[in-house]
């Protein structure tokens, strides 16, 4: 054992049996430590004992060598006389929290370190019903202790650093993983953010904005393991609002919702009453709630994540921690796939400072009130991502192809169609930029998707059509069909990583076949398709050719015929995109279908990729080459003259009837 303060504890006290007195001392027994447990009723410690039995089979330990280190008493004397360290878990009381820490007090060595496991006390309260506050540290374990991995440690206001240091150390020796809560405020770290994120979902439910379904369903798709609904039920709805109003008490800016009271009254308490936000067939016994997994994208989940960032804001402003304790805290105590702040920069925190701004204005609550360190974030452009810094700092590339925007974040090329004035209409530079921009993305080994979208209110309106009526000769058309449009259609389709069409706004023509030619795409429901270039006397030659991959003949003669524009959500049936989401989300949604492709192995997906598109060529190279073909005697026909100048002059052609 080392000479550290840590090293030096041995002989374990955990004061009450209960719910997470029995399982500290499992895990500390467990860990090689000597634990006597404490309790004021003999009844309960014999429960206890035969828990830990009952728990250690479980998990396949060696219960015998476990159980031989554990003792138990009734007596403060025998508990507290030879005790390194004792760990409180009575009922969440503060007169009985002081009686105890007095006892404590009285009976346990100098030497001895004094923790606590409250959820919602002041530390520094329990601290001051001791002679030796110093001694006094929280150590915040979460239910099952058995199984959870994280354990808060919380400095009071007078306690010492090397008592602060030890519960770390002793932390990691017992297997979990500490996070170090530097002030003691109500809340401490995880029941902070927790309870802005849940609460935020029980307030969408209450307004009648949302219902419980897709909150879960989309929280559950951005990779959270649980829903807010489902976390609560399963935690408990009474510890929940318990926990919240304890907060409020204590002066945190936080509305409790009626709902949860409610709820809370009647006994509607989640799992073990049988009946919270959701229902189970036997109360007690957790059951896994049906979220319809077609849901996901009815909710935006930053609502939620807008207010808990915004605490974090406050906790690194107040320096109660750091960015990484609360990202390890999100990661590993409630399991998320990475931390807050990491979502927090994929989202924008520009993006998030609106959505706060957004909920004050609904509300009229101060408690949505942007945090002023990010809204220093924002205007010193420390964004995330798409700025290369934000809370972190991001691998980021940014260039320009002609009228192309390419970014690299991270591991995702973002090429936009930048010429939102003509609403990205492709001319020759656009052709040639989307051309060189792909094969940027394709031949840097750190892109492993890329999403394609539109600046301004379009994807893309399609080829440039002034450019089309400058055109004097076959010649001229060929140039530019067939040495740039064509060699840049065969650049897309050869594009090794996934392509991610983001369609929010006007896609027709050229635009409409970028979108399928791509892998995968989204669209907003403002967003419109279509195939409109024989209303100007020419044809869709990708539309035709490699559209047969995504639609049928009626599909495609329909869209080709009557060059009718299509909703988005016509458009998801015939198969054109995805997922239809709304507007703010499109980039998100583009954005985890990107990182969901991830999972397949690069090369896998090259190959897959290559797998199509030789037997899309196969099948259609020839006739895609006839159609471009086609294409060039078309817009040098008579009535192609008519077709262009009538569009050019917002008129009917002369064969309309
Ligand atoms: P519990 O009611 O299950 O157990 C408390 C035990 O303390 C009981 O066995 C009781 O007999 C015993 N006790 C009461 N007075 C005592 C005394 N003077 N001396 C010795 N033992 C005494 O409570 P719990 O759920 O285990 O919660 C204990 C603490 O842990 C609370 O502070 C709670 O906020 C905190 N906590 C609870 C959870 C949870 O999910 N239950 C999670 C984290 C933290």
């Amino acid at each position: 054992m080392s000479d550290s303060l840590a090293g030096r504890v041995d002989a374990v006290t955990v004061v009450g049996a209960g719910t997470m007195g029995h399982g500290i001392a499992q895990t500390f027994a467990t860990a090689g430590y000597n634990v006597t447990i404490v309790d004021v009723d003999d009844d309960v410690l014999k429960t206890a004992l035969e828990k830990i039995e009952g728990s250690l089979e479980k998990l396949g330990e060696d219960h015998d060598a476990v159980l031989e280190r554990l003792e138990t008493t009734t007596s403060d004397e025998e508990a507290y006389g030879d005790a390194d360290l004792i760990v409180e878990a009575v009922p969440e009381d503060i007169d009985l929290k002081r009686t105890v820490f007095e006892s404590i007090d009285d009976h346990a060595p100098e030497r001895t370190i004094l923790a606590t496991n409250t959820s919602t006390l002041p530390i520094t309260e329990i601290a001051s019903a001791t002679d030796r506050p110093n001694a006094v540290v929280g150590m915040h374990f979460s239910n099952p202790v058995q199984l959870m991995e994280i354990v808060e440690v919380i400095r009071g206001k007078a306690t010492d650093d090397d008592v602060f240091e030890a519960i770390q150390e002793i932390s990691t020796e017992i297997e979990k993983t500490p996070v170090l809560v530097e002030k003691d405020i109500p809340g401490f770290l995880i029941n902070r953010i927790n309870l802005r994120f849940w609460l935020e979902a029980v307030r969408q439910v209450e307004n009648g904005e949302q219902d419980e379904r897709s909150i879960d369903a989309a929280i559950r798709r951005i990779g959270l393991p649980m829903g807010p609904f489902e976390v609560l039920d399963f935690s408990g709805v009474d510890v929940a609002t318990m926990a919240a109003k304890s907060m409020r008490d204590r002066g945190v800016d936080l509305h409790v919702p009626d709902l949860l009271e409610e709820k809370t009254e009647v006994d509607k308490h989640g799992m073990k009453t049988g009946v919270g936000f959701y229902s189970y067939p036997t109360p007690g016994e957790y059951s896994r709630v049906d979220i319809p997994r077609e849901r996901r994208y009815d909710f935006d989940p930053k609502h939620l994540l807008a207010p808990a960032v915004n605490e974090a804001a406050w906790l690194l402003a107040n320096d109660v921690t750091t960015k990484s304790e609360i990202d390890k805290a999100m990661r590993i105590g409630m399991n998320w796939p990475r931390g807050l702040l990491k979502m927090a920069d994929e989202y924008g925190i520009d993006r998030l400072v609106e959505t706060l701004e957004t909920l004050r204005e609904r509300s009229g609550w101060d408690e949505y009130e942007p945090h002023p360190h990010l809204e220093e974030m924002v205007s010193n452009d420390e964004c995330g991502r798409k700025s290369s810094v934000g809370f972190y700092e991001w691998d980021y590339e940014q260039t320009t192809f002609d009228t192309v925007r390419y970014e690299r974040r991270e591991y995702v090329a973002w090429i936009t169609l930048d010429r939102p004035e003509a609403l990205n209409a492709l001319d020759e530079p656009s052709w040639e930029g989307l051309n060189d921009a792909l094969e940027h993305a394709a031949n840097d080994d750190e892109v492993r998707a890329t999403i394609l979208r539109g600046s301004g209110r379009a994807f893309c309106a399609g080829d440039d059509i002034a450019e089309i009526q400058s055109w004097e000769s076959t010649e001229d058309a060929s140039e530019m069909i067939e040495n740039v449009l064509g060699p840049t259609v065969e650049t897309l389709r050869n594009h090794p990583k996934p392509v991610i069409a983001a369609v929010d706004g006007v896609a027709n023509g050229g635009g409409c076949e970028l979108v399928l030619l791509s892998d995968l795409a989204v669209a907003s429901p403002d967003s419109d398709f279509a195939l409109p270039e024989a209303k100007i006397g020419a044809l869709p030659p990708i539309g035709l050719t490699y559209g047969r991959m995504s639609l049928g003949k009626k599909s495609i003669m329909e869209l080709a015929l009557t060059g009718d524009q299509l909703t988005a959500t016509e458009a998801e049936s015939m198969g054109i995109v995805n997922y239809v989401v709304d507007g703010d989300q499109v980039a998100d949604v583009a954005r985890e279908l990107a990182r969901a492709t991830t999972a397949s192995g690069p090369k896998s997906v090259a190959e897959m990729k290559d797998f199509w598109t030789t037997m899309e060529d196969d099948l259609l190279e020839d006739w895609f080459d006839n159609a471009m073909g086609r294409l060039v005697e078309r817009t040098q026909s008579e009535e192609a003259s008519e077709g262009l100048a009538a569009f050019l002059e917002k008129r009917d052609p002369d064969w309309q009837r």
